[in-house]
């Protein structure tokens, strides 16, 4: 996807802790959604400071080759709980409505939740879907992107959920979105992972049973065609970046800052 006349910030290794006392929650469909769109930047924030949880949406049941249903819960939880340790995140929270039929009247339900663990967690950045990527055909990517969006900026506010304050959980807005999509989207946020493009190779592994999964349905589309999962990760996941970013390898994303939402107040009173 191009970055059409959105001023694209490149951001950079710079040392140091300067997001300390920042939390992250990463907000996905799937156990493999992690590690494959976010894997580098989660080890930067972490790097840099953030504490970083992993809040998982449906409970990937679907997404084995052949195995039983059970098996597959049984496996992929175990992957996702090994592959939140690798990455650093501090607890997988794992919501597990069930796999493909997120769009099952739900939406609501979900944003509760994610306010009552954003608030809890005193999340302040969000890593997830964009709910505005084009041509996404799974509904746990787009349902979920949408709860995010809804729940960042309701957490924040007063009158949503007013029994959690009397809970202990005050309303706290999610003020950065870092944002995928698989197909055209605004991006407008390069980060550069080529520190840890390898860790990031290792952490795609761990997902054991989604990439076979991936492997043989590729299989299944390409009649003939032999391919090793190292070549598959590294061909589909973890490419080179192009040259006119300046770095080896990035990651792409649709990034918000909440703070700068009002700026046109800001702008009108500074033109006076
Ligand atoms: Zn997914």
């Amino acid at each position: 996807m191009e970055e059409n006349s959105h001023p694209v910030v490149i951001e950079k290794w710079e040392g140091g802790k300067p997001h300390t006392g920042r939390v992250f929650a990463a907000v996905f469909a799937h156990s493999d959604d992690l590690a494959i769109f976010a894997g580098g930047l989660i080890f930067k924030l972490i790097s840099e400071g953030y504490t970083g949880y992993f809040i998982k949406t449906t409970n990937d049941e679907m997404d084995s080759y052949d195995l039983s249903m059970a098996e597959t819960v049984f496996r992929i939880y175990n992957e996702t709980i090994e592959v939140t340790s690798f990455l650093g995140l501090e607890k997988l929270y794992s919501l597990d409505y069930k796999n493909h039929y997120l769009e099952h009247g739900q939406l609501t339900e979900i944003r509760h939740r994610l306010i009552t663990l954003f608030r809890f967690l005193k999340v302040d950045t969000v890593i997830s879907f964009d709910p505005w990527g084009h041509y996404e055909e799974n509904p746990d990517h787009y349902i979920t992107g949408h709860a995010v969006e809804q729940a960042s900026w309701t957490s924040g506010r007063q009158l949503d959920l007013p029994e959690l304050t009397d809970m202990g959980l005050v309303p706290k807005f999610v003020t950065r979105k870092y944002l995928v999509a698989r197909g055209p989207q605004v991006v407008n946020r390069i980060v550069d992972i080529t520190p840890v493009m390898e860790k990031k190779v290792e952490a795609i592994k761990i997902h054991r049973t989604p990439v076979d999964n991936m492997l043989r349905t590729y299989v299944d589309l390409h009649p003939g065609e032999k391919i090793e999962a190292d070549a598959f990760i590294r061909g589909e996941f973890v490419r080179a970046a192009e040259k006119k970013y300046g770095v080896a390898y990035v990651e792409k994303y649709h990034y918000i800052d909440e703070t700068e939402s009002f700026s046109f107040l800001r702008n009108s009173s500074e033109s006076e």
